[in-house]
């Protein structure tokens, strides 16, 4: 039933590519997170210009539900049908070991015809071309560029696009662009990390996984106690707030409100972080920054403002920063606790057999309960409620409750579109 589903949900939502309404000039590319399939539809459905997913070796999120072969392809088939651009990473950083295993994958892989493969690795690059793959070179924001030396050197070298550095300022990269013109990407929303560009060894030294090679436990997100010399046994709980301490760990990233300034500064593709993140989390911030996109520098934009920062307050995050690197000083890394403030329920597959809406539950749906719904934003904000008149199990009996990760017939007070998404404010 879920693969008929998953494979169906290529069936279109009318006009769910966002018109680019008012301003006329180029728009960067939204480029999404797809930890699997699903994601990957729905980043796509909701508005996103490229995907970038990883297959079951050698990107940096090994545990995430990554791509097999089949489900590669048809994630290049959906996107290329949609003129959504696939970006495959091949990311993480090789050792001697790798080489050869990283060389059978990329024969395994050849035949798919990316738009473009990420890579961190100078040496990945090397396997790549070795293999005969003609896609576009990406290099990850891992390899810390910084400035127009080292982009010049990257492109001289092959690349096609260069993901900066996190910590690289609008200034730099507008610095950047005016003295190469190469195609620049940069991360616009989503976790951030407190090493260096992603460099750290916390969570290898800590839990023996190793960050650099996709398996980062989030070390620097533990709970950590602080213990005196001389008096062994008798831990301090480092307490910042509540539920846990997060001494190490950053606040997120959310740029929507300087979009007209990263845009104005000639960025080429706007990068959103969160691979491991639901498919709630993907769709929204992508028709966020895809209609942002769009109206930056516009007057419209201010207007529509309040609206993205509310519906990015509604994903679950950390408090937001739009300057991270400048917020140190002593006081940056105050309490961090997890900001949510709504709950993802689901969202609707299809018509159900039988009438009203078949959906996917991802948290328990009650009967007689409101729901909030999203949609791709085509026309400015069109979201709304529906409340759950009825509930059917999957074997049609009326329930009071559907489960989570289950799909059940639900009546709507009225028919939501194909592919809303559910959530509940809490
Ligand atoms: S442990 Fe924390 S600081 Fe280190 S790589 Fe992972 S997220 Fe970044």
């Amino acid at each position: 039933m879920y693969d008929y589903l998953l494979a169906h949900l290529s069936l279109y939502i009318d006009d769910c590519h966002m018109s680019d309404q008012v301003s006329t000039k180029k728009r960067p590319e939204i480029i999404a997170p797809a930890g699997n399939l699903e994601k990957l539809k729905f980043a796509v459905l909701y508005g996103a210009d490229a995907v970038y997913f990883g297959g079951e070796q050698h990107n940096l999120r090994i545990r995430s539900d990554n791509f097999s072969r089949d489900d590669i392809a048809e994630a290049v088939r959906f996107c290329r049908e949609r003129g959504a651009r696939t970006v495959f990473l091949m990311n993480s950083f090789l050792h001697e070991k790798d080489i050869q295993p990283a060389r059978a994958y990329l024969s395994e892989i050849r035949d798919f015809r990316f738009d473009a493969v990420m890579v961190s690795d100078p040496g990945m690059m090397l396997l790549i071309r070795e293999a005969g793959i003609e896609s576009d070179i990406h290099l990850s924001t891992q390899m810390s560029t910084l400035n127009h030396l080292a982009v010049k050197f990257w492109r001289d070298a092959g690349v096609a696009r260069i993901v900066l550095a996190r910590e690289a300022t609008a200034d730099e990269i507008r610095a950047i662009k005016e003295q190469t013109g190469a195609a620049v990407e940069v991360f616009v929303h989503g976790a951030l990390c407190i090493a260096y560009s992603g460099r750290c060894l916390l969570s290898r030294y800590l839990a023996g996984r190793d960050a650099n090679r996709g398996d980062c436990a989030q070390a620097c997100r533990w709970r950590y106690s602080l213990v005196e010399e001389k008096r062994p046994g008798e831990p301090l709980e480092i307490i910042e707030h509540g539920p846990c301490t997060e001494i190490l760990s950053s606040k997120d990233l959310c740029l929507v409100g300087r979009l007209d300034e990263y845009i104005a500064a000639g960025v080429d593709a706007l990068k959103i972080e969160g691979r491991m993140k639901s498919i709630y989390y993907t769709a929204n911030t992508v028709r966020i920054y895809r209609h942002a996109a769009s109206l930056a520098g516009t007057a419209e934009f201010a207007n529509h403002l309040p609206f993205y920062r509310e519906e990015l307050d509604l994903v679950s995050h950390r408090p937001y920063t739009d300057d991270l690197f400048n917020e140190f000083g002593g006081n940056g890394f105050a309490p961090i606790p997890t900001v949510k403030k709504a709950l993802f329920l689901g969202y609707k597959a299809g018509t159900a057999p039988g009438g009203g809406s078949l959906v996917k539950t991802f948290n328990p749906v009650y009967r007689g309960e409101t729901l909030d719904a999203i949609f791709p934003i085509t026309d400015g904000k069109r979201d709304c409620s529906f409340t759950v008149k009825e509930i059917f199990d999957d074997e049609d009996r009326g329930i009071d409750m559907a489960r989570p990760y289950s799909f059940c017939r639900v009546i709507f007070d009225r028919e939501p579109d194909d592919y809303a998404i559910f959530r509940r404010r809490l």
